[in-house]
C-alpha cells in the first residue's frame, strides 16, 4: 500500500481524541476552565441519554470577539510565549479543550464579561453556525450536546455511565478540596446528585465528601515553606487524626499539586510512612495534601493527561509532609478535639434525654480555667496532670478543658516503641541463653534481628545477646520464642515494648503515673498504640457540662462556688441561649 497523507479533518479527530475521549473528560476540560475563571460557583448539568454535558459558572467571562476563538486550534489566553511554559498558573495552557469537544459536539457557547452584555455563539462540528445577543449575568455557560455522535465508536467504548458518575463526582471532590472556596452542585437529569458549599478550608470540604468524616477527627494545617533557591510554597494538609479516623482502602490519600490532585506516589509513600504502625492492622489513612509551588518544580510529563507528575527534589517534600503530620500528630490545645462526645451515639442519648432543650455551646465550653494559667508547656504541648488510677488500668488526668482516661500500658507501650526504635540496643549476656527444639527459620529469624545464636549440641541452641530491654525480665525465654515467630526488626521492637511496658492491673503511684503522662506526651504519635489502639479518651468540659446540664444552674448554689482556686473549672459565667 502506498503512503498518503490523512485528510486534515482526519488529523483533527486522531489529535483530539486523546484528551477528549470520554463524558468526564469533558467535564474535567469544563470545570478547569472555569475555575481558571476565577469562578467560585460551578453548576453541573448531565444528560447521559442525550449525551450532553452543561457547565455554568460565575467565572470572569469571555468577550465577545474571543468567543469565535475559542474553539480554534490552539487557541488560550493563558500563555503567550515558549517562556510562559515555565510559569504556569492555570490548570489548562494548550488551548485545545474547547476546540477538540467542538470537533465531536454541537457546542454553545455564552458569556459575559464585566463589559459586555452577554453574547453566545453556536458551533456544529466545529463549524459556528450561529452567533446572537445572549442577556445574561457575569460569567460562562458551556453546553454540549450530541457528545460524539459522529465517532459512534467513541460512544461504543464509554464507560457505562454509572461507572462515570463515580469518576465525575470523585473528579468534583477532589478539585473542590484543592479549591475550598467553590461552591459545587451536579445534577444528573436535573436531580441534584452533589453539592459541596465553599468554606475556608478543605477541612470543611472533606465531611461533606464522605459522611463518616467529621470535622472533629481531621486536623488541618497551613505553612509557607521557603522554596531554593528564593521562593515560597504553601502547603495546606488536612488528616484524620489515626485514633479517630482510618479507612478499609487505601482511597483517600490525596495530593494536589498547583490546583488538581495527582498521582505523586513518592509523596503518597511518605504520607504511609508517618502512618505506619499507628493504624489498626488493614486500615489506611485520611489525608489531603494540597501543594502550591514554583510552576519550574513540577514536570507534568509523567502522564499525558496530566494525571501524574514528577517534582524536583522530592525528599524535601517528602520530608516537609512528614514534618507537618508529627506537627498534627502532636497533643497541643488546638490539636485535641473539644467535642468527643459528639459523636452519633452520645448526641442520640442527649437528645432523648432532653429533646425541647436548645444548646448554643461555644467552641470550648463556658468555664475559662483560672487566673493567667498556661495550657501549654514550653514546647506546645498541652498540660496534664495525674490525679488518680482506676482498676490500676487507667490513669485519670486533669486538662485545663476537661478530664482524659489514659490506658497505662498502651500509653506506656508507645512510649517504648518510639524509645526502641530510636535507639535498639542489643546487649552480649554474661550467662547465655539456652533454647530447645527450634526451627531452622527461627533461628534465622533471630539473627535477623540482630541477635547472636549458636548451635549449642542436639536441639539445643545457646542465645548470647538480647534485646537490652529483655536483660532484667524473668520471662526473656518467651519473649526469644515470641521473636522468633517471624516479622521484620520493627515487629520485633513492638513485640517487645508490649512486653515491657507497665501491664495493665499494676497499681502506680501519682509520681509514676505523671512521669508516663509527660513521656508519652512527648512521643511523636500519641494517639495510638503501634497497634493502632486509641490511647487515651477525653472528656471535655465543654461535653461534661453539656452533659450535666450545668447552664441550668442560675446563681452560685447547687455545688458551683464562684471561686476556688484548686478547682479550674469553676468559675462560672453568664450563659447566652
Ligand atoms: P485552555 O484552557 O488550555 O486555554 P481551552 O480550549 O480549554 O484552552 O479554552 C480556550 C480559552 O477559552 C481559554 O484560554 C479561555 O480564555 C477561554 N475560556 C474557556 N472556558 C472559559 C470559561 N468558563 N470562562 C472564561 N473563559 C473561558
Ligand atoms: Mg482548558
Amino acid at each position: 500500500m502506498r503512503i498518503k497523507k490523512l485528510p486534515e479533518n482526519v488529523i483533527k479527530l486522531i489529535a483530539a481524541g486523546e484528551v477528549i475521549d470520554s463524558f468526564t473528560a469533558v467535564v474535567r476540560e469544563l470545570v478547569e476552565n472555569s475555575l481558571d475563571a476565577k469562578a467560585d460557583r460551578i453548576v453541573i448539568y448531565l444528560y447521559p441519554e442525550l449525551w450532553s454535558i452543561q457547565v455554568a459558572d460565575n467565572g470572569e467571562g469571555i468577550a465577545e470577539e474571543d468567543l469565535p476563538l475559542t474553539i480554534q486550534p490552539h487557541t488560550t489566553s493563558k500563555i503567550f510565549q515558549a517562556a510562559d511554559l515555565n510559569n504556569i498558573h492555570t490548570l489548562g495552557f494548550r488551548g485545545e479543550a474547547l476546540h477538540s469537544i467542538a470537533q465531536f459536539s454541537t457546542i454553545t457557547i455564552a458569556s459575559r464579561t464585566k463589559e459586555g452584555n452577554g453574547w453566545a455563539i453556536k458551533a456544529e462540528g466545529g463549524k459556528i453556525v450561529q452567533s446572537y445577543p445572549h442577556p445574561m449575568a457575569l460569567g460562562t455557560i458551556v453546553t454540549v450536546n450530541d457528545l460524539f455522535a459522529n465517532t459512534p465508536v467513541r460512544r461504543q467504548v464509554n464507560p457505562p455511565f454509572k461507572k462515570q458518575l463515580k469518576k465525575i463526582q470523585m473528579l468534583l471532590g477532589e478539585f473542590a478540596l484543592c479549591h475550598p472556596h467553590v461552591t459545587w452542585q451536579l445534577l444528573v437529569n436535573k436531580r441534584l446528585v452533589l453539592a459541596i458549599s465553599g468554606g475556608d478550608s478543605p477541612k470543611k470540604i472533606f465531611p461533606q465528601l464522605v459522611s463518616s468524616f467529621r470535622d472533629s477527627d481531621l486536623q488541618f494545617l497551613e505553612k509557607i515553606i521557603k522554596t531554593p533557591p528564593e521562593n515560597f510554597s504553601r502547603l495546606k494538609l488536612v488528616a484524620g487524626l489515626p485514633d479517630r479516623l482510618s479507612r478499609p482502602r487505601p482511597d483517600w490519600v490525596k495530593i494536589g499539586i498547583n490546583g488538581r490532585v495527582v498521582k505523586c506516589p513518592e509523596l503518597e509513600t511518605a504520607i504511609y510512612d508517618s502512618y505506619h504502625h499507628t493504624l489498626e492492622r488493614d486500615r489506611f489513612p485520611v489525608a489531603f495534601v494540597d501543594l502550591r509551588i514554583p510552576p519550574y518544580l513540577v514536570d507534568w510529563n509523567r502522564h499525558p493527561a496530566k494525571a501524574e507528575i514528577y517534582l524536583d527534589n522530592i525528599s524535601f517534600w517528602q520530608q516537609i509532609i512528614q514534618d507537618s503530620l508529627a506537627e498534627i500528630f502532636k497533643l497541643t490545645s488546638n490539636n485535641i478535639s473539644q467535642r468527643y462526645f459528639n459523636r452519633k451515639l452520645e448526641d442520640n442519648i442527649l437528645k432523648v434525654a432532653e429533646n425541647r432543650v436548645v444548646y448554643s455551646l461555644g467552641e470550648k465550653g463556658y468555664f475559662k480555667p483560672e487566673g493567667e494559667k498556661t495550657k501549654e508547656d514550653t514546647k506546645g504541648l498541652i498540660k496534664l496532670k495525674a490525679v488518680a488510677q482506676v482498676r490500676n488500668t487507667y490513669i485519670v488526668a486533669e486538662y485545663e478543658e476537661g478530664i482524659w482516661l489514659i490506658e497505662q500500658h498502651i500509653a506506656h507501650e508507645r512510649v517504648l516503641y518510639e524509645k526502641f526504635k530510636e535507639n535498639w540496643e542489643i546487649v552480649p549476656l554474661e550467662t547465655q541463653i539456652i533454647l530447645k527444639d527450634l526451627q531452622e527459620r527461627q533461628v534465622e529469624q533471630l539473627e535477623n534481628i540482630g541477635l547472636e545464636v549458636e548451635n549449642f549440641g542436639t536441639n539445643l541452641w545457646a542465645v548470647r545477646s538480647i534485646p537490652k530491654a529483655l536483660l532484667s525480665r524473668k520471662d526473656c525465654v518467651e519473649a526469644l520464642l515470641e521473636l522468633s515467630q517471624g516479622g521484620d526488626l520493627d515487629d520485633a521492637i513492638r513485640a517487645v515494648a508490649c512486653r515491657t511496658a507497665i501491664r495493665n492491673g499494676q497499681k502506680l503511684s501519682l509520681k509514676q503515673m505523671q512521669q508516663l503522662i509527660d513521656d508519652w506526651i512527648k512521643t511523636k504519635n500519641p494517639h495510638t498504640c503501634p497497634h493502632g489502639r486509641p490511647i487515651y479518651l477525653p472528656l471535655e468540659e465543654s461535653s461534661l457540662f453539656r452533659y450535666f446540664r450545668r447552664h441550668w444552674v442560675l446563681g452560685i448554689s447547687h455545688g458551683i462556688t464562684e471561686k476556688s482556686p484548686s478547682n479550674s473549672f469553676s468559675r462560672h459565667e453568664e450563659i447566652t441561649e
